[in-house]
């Protein structure tokens, strides 16, 4: 079939339909991992935000103890002041110095220092035991510094083996000059009493430590932690902002990369620290993403498996319709367009050249005695010769728009829009020429293709004309051309009175 009139392959739109899918594959996998990464980060959030809750709820309750103990130990300094403080029993003068809330649990004595260091006054005792305190840092800071305020003192182990820190205030004379130093001690199992209420999670860590890198407390609890000097720590150095902050760092003590949630307790050299273990704060998520993971892939293969089926499904479906069209279309023996297929064509160009006012050429193309030859060789080789004369034919007829046909039998037509008389007489005598081509090449052969004759037809299709007209010309050129003898090409002579083209081909 001549490529012009085979039916277009349809487009399948399967390669768009692929690009679409996996498009929305691609798509929907993409909002689901930034989901899933929004989750996570929400976690994040959530376990950061819940760990500044605790933070802040346990440094404002150690903040108003400390300051509650603070008030019990300025009472104590005023009340040394009082010049008959000296003289009263010793019974009263406990009552007045030292407040009852400084007895409660958790909190030692409160002592009065003289100049020297020297306990001289005990909230516990009428009669105090004269221990040198001057080489402590809570008795030390005060000699050095008139204006200091309260100060909380580095921890120490008292002789009962318990963890202590002292808050100390200075006595100052009238003049400014220094006359002693009032001093509490807080018991650190105060502090290990707040944190044990914690829910602490796996890995996560709490910790109180001092302005000076000293830890005071921490949980999970280990005794040979408190104490023990974090100055040197890389991760101490985060710590000492004064102000509430949040970062992530890996821990000196147990190596594992925590989430820090950092508050200072007030102005108090006392810094909180709420380590949240990273991964587990990945945990829950972890586990979801992987589930959730899991099903997004299973959806995604999926429906990229019925993407592929699909478009597969669709391609076979359109391949099978055009074969069908291609077969509907052809005729099986020569492979040349079918009557039906000229049919259709033969309306088309008539119209198109009817239109453009351009010649339409037909030439009728029929075998010569082939009856004979059928009779003398049998059908089968009858169809042989009909299949060569049909390639002779096709060879002829390659340019875009020709169309050539089986017309029925032994007969065959072919359509040559644009070409005038002599252009289309001579597209004939190619197919003539062809034919006769191949029988010089089966001459040693009996039954060489039989010789055809051709009929020739051409008009401007004009008001009044049909294409019957045009056919029944070609015809009728035909018919003359086997009036004639048959193997050669015949003009109509009434579409084309006196043309009479020079007949080239010596009748074989
Ligand atoms: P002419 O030169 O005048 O055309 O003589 P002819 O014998 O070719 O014409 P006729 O119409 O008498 O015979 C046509 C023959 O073509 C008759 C038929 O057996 C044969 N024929 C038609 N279709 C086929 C076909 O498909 N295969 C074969 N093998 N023969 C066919
Ligand atoms: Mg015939
Ligand atoms: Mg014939």
């Amino acid at each position: 079939m001549l490529a012009g009139h085979i039916p277009p392959r349809p487009r399948t739109y399967s390669t768009r339909l692929a690009v679409i899918g996996l498009a929305v594959t691609i798509g929907f996998s993409v909002i689901c991992g930034v989901t899933l990464t929004d989750m996570g980060k929400r976690d994040y959030e959530l376990a950061r935000r819940s760990a500044a809750n605790v933070v802040a709820t346990i440094s404002a309750d150690i903040a108003r103890n400390l300051e509650l103990y603070d008030l019990s130990l300025q009472a104590a300094v005023d009340g040394m002041k009082l010049p008959e403080i000296s003289q009263v029993p010793p019974a009263i003068r406990q009552m007045i110095l030292f407040d009852r809330a400084a007895t409660a649990k958790h909190l030692g004595s409160i002592r009065v220092l003289d100049q020297n260091g020297i306990a001289i006054l005990d909230s516990r005792v009428l009669e105090a035991e004269a221990i040198d305190h001057s080489k402590r840092d809570y008795f030390q800071v005060h000699v050095q510094n008139a204006g200091l305020g309260s100060y909380v003192s580095k921890p120490w182990v008292s002789n009962h083996g318990e963890y202590l820190i002292g808050i100390s205030r200075r006595m100052s004379d009238t003049d400014g000059s220094f006359l002693g130093v009032v001093v509490g001690t807080l018991r650190l199992s105060y502090f290990h009493s707040l944190f044990k209420n914690v829910d602490l999670h796996e890995g996560d860590a709490l910790t109180l430590t001092h302005a000076s890198g000293v830890m005071l407390m921490r949980i999970p609890f280990d005794i040979d932690l408190i104490g023990r000097d974090m100055s040197n720590a890389e991760l101490f150095g985060q710590m000492v902002s004064p102000a509430s902050s949040s970062f992530e760092a890996l821990a000196g003590i147990d190596h594992v990369k925590r989430l820090y949630v950092h508050q200072p307790i007030g102005t108090r050299p006392l810094m909180l620290n709420y380590g949240l273990w990273v991964d587990g704060i990945y945990e829950g998520w972890r586990q979801e993403a992987w589930r959730v993971g899991a099903m997004i892939l299973l959806l995604c293969g999926t429906n990229l498996a019925l993407i592929v089926f699909l478009a597969r499904a669709l391609k076979r479906g359109a391949m099978a319709k055009h074969e069908l069209a291609v077969t509907a279309t052809t005729d099986g023996l020569t492979g040349l367009c079918n009557r039906r297929r000229f049919d259709e064509i033969f309306d088309q160009e008539w119209r198109r050249a009817q239109r453009a006012q351009l010649p339409l050429a037909v030439l009728m193309i029929d075998a010569d005695q082939f009856k004979s030859y059928n009779d003398r060789f049998g059908h089968q080789a009858g169809d042989a010769a009909l299949a060569a004369i049909a390639s002779c034919i096709a060879q002829a007829t390659r340019r875009s728009g020709d169309l050539a046909a089986r017309y029925g039998g032994e007969e065959f037509v072919v359509l040559l829009p644009g070409k005038t008389p002599e252009q289309a007489y001579e597209v004939a005598e190619h197919i003539r020429a062809n034919v006769i081509a191949l029988r010089a090449q089966q001459l040693a052969r009996p039954d060489s293709t039989p010789t055809i004759s051709l009929g020739v037809a051409s008009m401007i299709p004009q008001q009044g004309l049909q294409l019957t007209d045009l056919l029944k010309a070609a015809d009728n050129a035909l018919y003359e051309a086997k009036n004639k003898g048959r193997n050669r090409t015949e003009l109509s002579l009434e579409l084309h009175p006196g043309a009479v083209p020079e007949n080239k081909l010596a009748a074989a």
